[in-house]
């Protein structure tokens, strides 16, 4: 994820945008731009059905070799947090700028 107004980016253990309550959309944490995150649900699903089939043939692999194969918890960990990282990503997320920060946050 990156800030389009600031163009800090923020990382897994720190997130960048901020939600704020009663707000529908999220805030730099750097810059206090306010931002829209729209997810393109249709590159998601296709991403998601991608990393099944390519867990159920390494899975499929593995077995063929002679060893006992991923266990479904593992398969889900590994296909959860690969899905995790990279829908934060372009083309899965794109990232509006609403309103640039013209208000300073004032005490
Ligand atoms: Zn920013």
């Amino acid at each position: 994820m990156e800030c389009p107004h600031c163009h800090n980016k923020g990382n897994v253990l720190k997130r960048i945008f901020s939600k704020r309550k009663g707000y529908e959309n999220r805030y730099c944490v750097h810059c206090n731009s306010e931002v829209k995150l729209i997810y393109n649900w249709k590159n998601i699903f296709l991403l998601i059905t991608f990393v099944i089939i390519g867990l159920i043939i390494i899975n499929f692999v593995i077995q063929a070799i002679g060893w006992p194969g991923i266990s479904s918890g593992f398969a889900g960990g590994l296909g959860g947090s690969i899905i995790a990282v990279y829908m934060r990503k372009p083309p899965f997320l794109k990232i509006e700028l609403i309103s640039k920060s013209k208000t300073k946050r004032r005490k």
